[in-house]
Protein backbone atom coordinates (compact mmCIF):
# COMPACT_ATOMS: atom_id res chain seq x y z
CA UNK A 1 0.00 0.00 0.00
CA UNK A 2 1.24 3.68 -0.63
CA UNK A 3 4.49 4.99 -3.04
CA UNK A 4 7.30 2.90 -2.21
CA UNK A 5 9.55 5.39 -3.69
CA UNK A 6 8.55 7.36 -0.63
CA UNK A 7 9.48 4.53 2.02
CA UNK A 8 12.13 5.56 4.24
CA UNK A 9 14.63 3.01 5.48
CA UNK A 10 17.64 3.31 7.52
CA UNK A 11 20.76 2.59 4.96
CA UNK A 12 22.92 0.43 8.12
CA UNK A 13 21.03 -2.60 9.22
CA UNK A 14 22.95 -2.15 12.36
CA UNK A 15 22.10 1.25 14.09
CA UNK A 16 18.46 2.34 14.33
CA UNK A 17 18.80 6.02 13.06
CA UNK A 18 20.48 7.59 9.87
CA UNK A 19 21.32 11.07 9.67
CA UNK A 20 21.68 12.85 6.75
CA UNK A 21 20.98 15.66 4.79
CA UNK A 22 17.93 15.88 2.90
CA UNK A 23 15.69 17.87 0.38
CA UNK A 24 12.29 18.71 1.65
CA UNK A 25 10.27 18.19 -1.01
CA UNK A 26 6.53 19.07 0.20
CA UNK A 27 5.88 21.81 2.71
CA UNK A 28 5.12 25.68 3.38
CA UNK A 29 9.46 25.22 3.33
CA UNK A 30 9.83 24.15 -0.08
CA UNK A 31 13.39 24.10 -1.29
CA UNK A 32 14.83 25.05 2.10
CA UNK A 33 17.63 22.14 2.94
CA UNK A 34 16.43 20.32 6.15
CA UNK A 35 18.16 18.07 8.56
CA UNK A 36 16.20 14.71 7.71
CA UNK A 37 16.49 11.61 10.88
CA UNK A 38 15.60 8.45 9.23
CA UNK A 39 15.06 6.03 11.92
CA UNK A 40 13.00 3.28 12.71
CA UNK A 41 9.41 3.12 11.54
CA UNK A 42 7.30 2.05 14.20
CA UNK A 43 3.80 1.49 15.33
CA UNK A 44 2.68 0.72 19.17
CA UNK A 45 -0.68 -1.05 18.43
CA UNK A 46 -1.69 -1.06 22.15
CA UNK A 47 -0.55 1.70 24.72
CA UNK A 48 -2.81 3.34 27.82
CA UNK A 49 -1.23 6.48 27.40
CA UNK A 50 -4.55 8.00 29.38
CA UNK A 51 -3.41 6.37 32.49
CA UNK A 52 -1.84 8.50 35.20
CA UNK A 53 1.35 7.28 35.09
CA UNK A 54 1.72 9.80 32.36
CA UNK A 55 0.04 12.50 34.24
CA UNK A 56 3.41 14.64 34.76
CA UNK A 57 4.93 13.88 31.46
CA UNK A 58 2.54 13.11 28.48
CA UNK A 59 3.63 15.72 26.44
CA UNK A 60 7.16 14.94 26.34
CA UNK A 61 6.00 10.80 26.72
CA UNK A 62 4.38 11.47 23.28
CA UNK A 63 7.01 13.58 21.87
CA UNK A 64 9.79 10.99 22.74
CA UNK A 65 7.52 8.33 20.86
CA UNK A 66 7.72 11.00 17.88
CA UNK A 67 11.37 11.14 18.22
CA UNK A 68 11.66 7.42 18.29
CA UNK A 69 10.12 6.97 15.32
CA UNK A 70 6.48 5.60 16.14
CA UNK A 71 4.32 6.91 13.62
CA UNK A 72 1.10 5.60 15.26
CA UNK A 73 -0.04 4.54 18.43
CA UNK A 74 -3.60 2.77 18.74
CA UNK A 75 -4.66 4.02 22.38
CA UNK A 76 -6.64 2.01 24.63
CA UNK A 77 -9.75 3.51 26.51
CA UNK A 78 -10.20 2.70 29.97
CA UNK A 79 -12.74 0.77 32.50
CA UNK A 80 -16.19 1.55 33.09
CA UNK A 81 -16.42 5.70 34.37
CA UNK A 82 -13.86 6.19 31.59
CA UNK A 83 -14.67 3.95 28.69
CA UNK A 84 -13.61 7.25 26.42
CA UNK A 85 -10.34 7.79 28.27
CA UNK A 86 -8.58 7.27 24.94
CA UNK A 87 -10.65 9.19 22.19
CA UNK A 88 -9.28 12.93 23.34
CA UNK A 89 -6.12 11.81 22.22
CA UNK A 90 -7.21 10.40 18.96
CA UNK A 91 -9.21 13.75 18.85
CA UNK A 92 -6.61 15.91 18.85
CA UNK A 93 -3.27 13.90 17.22
CA UNK A 94 -3.90 12.85 13.81
CA UNK A 95 -0.96 9.94 14.50
CA UNK A 96 -2.88 8.69 17.35
CA UNK A 97 -5.92 6.12 17.00
CA UNK A 98 -8.12 4.83 19.56
CA UNK A 99 -10.14 1.68 21.19
CA UNK A 100 -12.24 1.18 23.96
CA UNK A 101 -14.11 -2.04 25.34
CA UNK A 102 -14.68 -3.76 28.77
CA UNK A 103 -11.30 -5.10 30.02
CA UNK A 104 -11.90 -8.84 31.47
CA UNK A 105 -11.33 -7.73 34.80
CA UNK A 106 -13.84 -5.46 34.89
CA UNK A 107 -16.35 -7.57 33.32
CA UNK A 108 -18.13 -8.13 36.27
CA UNK A 109 -19.03 -3.95 36.47
CA UNK A 110 -20.34 -4.03 32.69
CA UNK A 111 -24.04 -2.73 32.44
CA UNK A 112 -26.24 -2.43 29.60
CA UNK A 113 -25.26 1.88 29.56
CA UNK A 114 -21.87 0.85 29.33
CA UNK A 115 -22.37 -1.28 25.99
CA UNK A 116 -24.84 1.85 24.54
CA UNK A 117 -21.53 3.90 25.43
CA UNK A 118 -19.40 1.76 23.47
CA UNK A 119 -22.06 1.36 20.67
CA UNK A 120 -21.64 5.57 20.27
CA UNK A 121 -17.65 5.61 20.78
CA UNK A 122 -17.53 3.05 17.82
CA UNK A 123 -19.12 5.81 15.59
CA UNK A 124 -16.18 8.39 16.14
CA UNK A 125 -14.11 8.41 13.22
CA UNK A 126 -10.74 7.50 14.74
CA UNK A 127 -12.47 4.80 16.66
CA UNK A 128 -10.24 1.67 15.39
CA UNK A 129 -11.14 -1.43 17.36
CA UNK A 130 -13.70 -2.13 20.31
CA UNK A 131 -11.13 -3.18 22.94
CA UNK A 132 -9.62 -4.70 24.68
CA UNK A 133 -12.04 -7.61 25.81
CA UNK A 134 -11.71 -11.03 26.36
CA UNK A 135 -10.65 -13.29 28.77
CA UNK A 136 -7.97 -13.24 32.12
CA UNK A 137 -7.94 -16.73 33.76
CA UNK A 138 -4.67 -15.37 35.70
CA UNK A 139 -6.44 -12.80 37.86
CA UNK A 140 -9.99 -13.79 38.04
CA UNK A 141 -11.09 -10.28 38.78
CA UNK A 142 -14.49 -11.43 37.40
CA UNK A 143 -16.05 -14.54 37.87
CA UNK A 144 -14.94 -16.58 34.74
CA UNK A 145 -18.69 -17.26 33.62
CA UNK A 146 -19.12 -13.66 33.83
CA UNK A 147 -15.89 -12.91 31.93
CA UNK A 148 -17.35 -15.25 29.28
CA UNK A 149 -21.06 -13.45 28.67
CA UNK A 150 -19.22 -10.13 28.39
CA UNK A 151 -16.72 -10.89 26.47
CA UNK A 152 -19.56 -12.59 23.72
CA UNK A 153 -22.01 -10.14 24.11
CA UNK A 154 -19.45 -7.76 23.31
CA UNK A 155 -18.11 -9.66 20.43
CA UNK A 156 -21.68 -9.31 19.33
CA UNK A 157 -21.95 -5.63 19.96
CA UNK A 158 -18.16 -5.31 17.68
CA UNK A 159 -19.95 -7.10 14.93
CA UNK A 160 -23.03 -4.87 14.94
CA UNK A 161 -20.62 -2.04 14.92
CA UNK A 162 -18.32 -3.60 12.10
CA UNK A 163 -15.28 -3.04 13.80
CA UNK A 164 -12.42 -5.43 14.63
CA UNK A 165 -11.61 -6.64 18.43
CA UNK A 166 -8.81 -6.42 20.34
CA UNK A 167 -8.29 -9.69 22.45
CA UNK A 168 -6.79 -9.59 25.93
CA UNK A 169 -6.06 -13.77 26.97
CA UNK A 170 -4.41 -15.02 29.99
CA UNK A 171 -4.11 -18.75 30.85
CA UNK A 172 -7.69 -19.03 29.03
CA UNK A 173 -6.87 -19.88 25.58
CA UNK A 174 -9.04 -22.83 25.50
CA UNK A 175 -12.12 -20.82 26.11
CA UNK A 176 -11.36 -17.98 24.41
CA UNK A 177 -10.48 -19.65 20.86
CA UNK A 178 -13.97 -21.54 21.21
CA UNK A 179 -15.67 -18.16 21.97
CA UNK A 180 -14.05 -16.57 18.81
CA UNK A 181 -14.67 -19.11 16.43
CA UNK A 182 -18.67 -19.36 17.98
CA UNK A 183 -19.39 -15.76 17.82
CA UNK A 184 -16.39 -13.81 15.75
CA UNK A 185 -15.18 -15.66 12.73
CA UNK A 186 -18.29 -15.65 10.26
CA UNK A 187 -17.69 -11.77 11.08
CA UNK A 188 -15.17 -11.41 8.82
CA UNK A 189 -14.28 -8.96 10.94
CA UNK A 190 -10.76 -10.26 12.57
CA UNK A 191 -8.48 -8.13 14.82
CA UNK A 192 -5.52 -8.51 17.26
CA UNK A 193 -4.08 -10.57 20.21
CA UNK A 194 -2.22 -7.78 22.36
CA UNK A 195 0.35 -8.99 24.26
CA UNK A 196 0.71 -12.12 22.80
CA UNK A 197 1.42 -15.12 25.14
CA UNK A 198 0.15 -18.42 23.72
CA UNK A 199 1.82 -21.00 21.95
CA UNK A 200 2.64 -21.32 18.30
CA UNK A 201 -0.95 -23.23 17.52
CA UNK A 202 -2.98 -21.29 19.53
CA UNK A 203 -1.33 -17.78 17.06
CA UNK A 204 -1.85 -19.92 14.03
CA UNK A 205 -5.73 -20.52 15.20
CA UNK A 206 -5.96 -16.57 15.64
CA UNK A 207 -4.82 -16.20 11.97
CA UNK A 208 -6.36 -18.42 10.60
CA UNK A 209 -9.55 -16.53 12.32
CA UNK A 210 -7.73 -13.20 10.28
CA UNK A 211 -6.30 -11.92 13.36
CA UNK A 212 -3.00 -9.96 13.60
CA UNK A 213 -0.68 -11.47 16.32
CA UNK A 214 1.24 -8.42 18.42
CA UNK A 215 4.10 -9.00 20.48
CA UNK A 216 5.02 -6.87 23.80
CA UNK A 217 7.98 -5.65 25.89
CA UNK A 218 7.78 -9.87 27.44
CA UNK A 219 8.77 -11.30 24.25
CA UNK A 220 12.28 -9.55 25.18
CA UNK A 221 12.92 -11.21 28.18
CA UNK A 222 15.81 -13.57 28.81
CA UNK A 223 13.45 -16.20 29.57
CA UNK A 224 10.82 -16.05 26.78
CA UNK A 225 12.79 -17.77 24.31
CA UNK A 226 9.08 -19.72 23.94
CA UNK A 227 7.69 -16.58 22.73
CA UNK A 228 10.40 -15.54 20.41
CA UNK A 229 10.15 -19.30 18.82
CA UNK A 230 6.75 -18.61 18.17
CA UNK A 231 7.24 -15.13 17.27
CA UNK A 232 9.88 -16.25 14.43
CA UNK A 233 7.27 -19.25 13.06
CA UNK A 234 3.87 -16.95 12.58
CA UNK A 235 3.95 -15.21 8.98
CA UNK A 236 5.55 -11.74 8.80
CA UNK A 237 2.45 -10.66 7.55
CA UNK A 238 0.12 -11.25 10.71
CA UNK A 239 2.55 -9.70 13.36
CA UNK A 240 2.39 -6.52 15.32
CA UNK A 241 4.53 -4.90 18.23
CA UNK A 242 3.35 -2.66 20.95
CA UNK A 243 3.95 -1.60 24.74
CA UNK A 244 1.32 -1.98 26.15
CA UNK A 245 2.86 1.05 28.20
CA UNK A 246 2.58 1.72 31.24
CA UNK A 247 3.14 -1.83 31.75
CA UNK A 248 5.58 -4.06 31.04
CA UNK A 249 8.65 -1.91 29.96
CA UNK A 250 10.86 -4.23 27.68
CA UNK A 251 14.56 -6.03 29.51
CA UNK A 252 16.53 -2.61 29.32
CA UNK A 253 13.55 -0.75 31.25
CA UNK A 254 12.60 -3.62 32.84
CA UNK A 255 10.68 -2.55 36.78
CA UNK A 256 10.12 1.06 35.40
CA UNK A 257 7.13 2.73 33.93
CA UNK A 258 6.78 1.73 30.01
CA UNK A 259 5.80 4.20 27.31
CA UNK A 260 5.54 4.12 23.63
CA UNK A 261 9.06 5.20 22.62
CA UNK A 262 10.05 1.74 23.89
CA UNK A 263 8.45 -0.60 20.98
CA UNK A 264 11.89 -0.01 19.40
CA UNK A 265 13.24 -2.29 21.93
CA UNK A 266 10.50 -5.02 21.00
CA UNK A 267 11.58 -4.09 17.57
CA UNK A 268 15.08 -4.79 17.78
CA UNK A 269 14.40 -8.11 19.81
CA UNK A 270 12.60 -9.68 17.16
CA UNK A 271 14.40 -8.48 14.30
CA UNK A 272 16.97 -11.28 14.33
CA UNK A 273 14.63 -13.43 15.40
CA UNK A 274 13.19 -13.40 12.31
CA UNK A 275 16.88 -12.60 10.33
CA UNK A 276 15.92 -9.04 9.10
CA UNK A 277 17.46 -5.82 10.49
CA UNK A 278 15.74 -3.52 13.09
CA UNK A 279 14.33 -1.17 10.67
CA UNK A 280 13.03 -4.11 8.36
CA UNK A 281 11.32 -5.53 10.96
CA UNK A 282 10.17 -2.13 11.89
CA UNK A 283 8.51 -1.04 8.96
CA UNK A 284 6.93 -5.01 8.30
CA UNK A 285 4.99 -4.59 11.63
CA UNK A 286 3.92 -0.95 10.84
CA UNK A 287 2.48 -1.46 6.80
CA UNK A 288 1.11 -4.62 8.52
CA UNK A 289 -1.31 -2.20 11.00
CA UNK A 290 -1.76 0.32 7.95
CA UNK A 291 -3.01 -2.43 5.87
CA UNK A 292 -5.57 -4.08 8.75
CA UNK A 293 -7.13 -1.02 9.81
CA UNK A 294 -6.85 0.56 6.30
CA UNK A 295 -4.89 3.77 7.25
CA UNK A 296 -2.88 5.92 4.65
CA UNK A 297 0.30 5.91 4.41
CA UNK A 298 -0.26 9.61 5.31
CA UNK A 299 -0.77 8.90 8.34
CA UNK A 300 2.51 8.52 8.75
CA UNK A 301 5.18 10.83 9.75
CA UNK A 302 8.65 10.84 10.19
CA UNK A 303 10.75 13.32 12.27
CA UNK A 304 12.09 16.62 10.49
CA UNK A 305 14.21 18.97 11.97
CA UNK A 306 15.51 21.80 10.18
CA UNK A 307 18.90 22.03 9.38
ZN1 LIG B 1 -4.33 -6.55 28.05
ZN1 LIG C 1 -3.78 -3.17 27.65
Amino acid sequence: MGSSARQVRASTPHSATTVFQGQESSGRRHGQRRLVIMQLELVDSHAHVDMSEFDSDRADMLARAQAAGVRNILAIGGAPGSLDSALPFAERYEWIYAAAGIHPHEAKLATPAHYDELGNLAKRPKFLAWGEIGLDYHYDHSPRDVQQRVFTEQLELARGAGRPVIIHCREAWRDCLVLLDTHWRSSGLGGVFHCFSGTFEEGRRGTEMGFLISFAGNVTFPKAQNLRDVASALPLESLLIETDSPFLAPQPFRGRRNEPAFVAEVARTLAPVRNLAPDELAAATSANFRRFFRLSETNSRRLQVRG
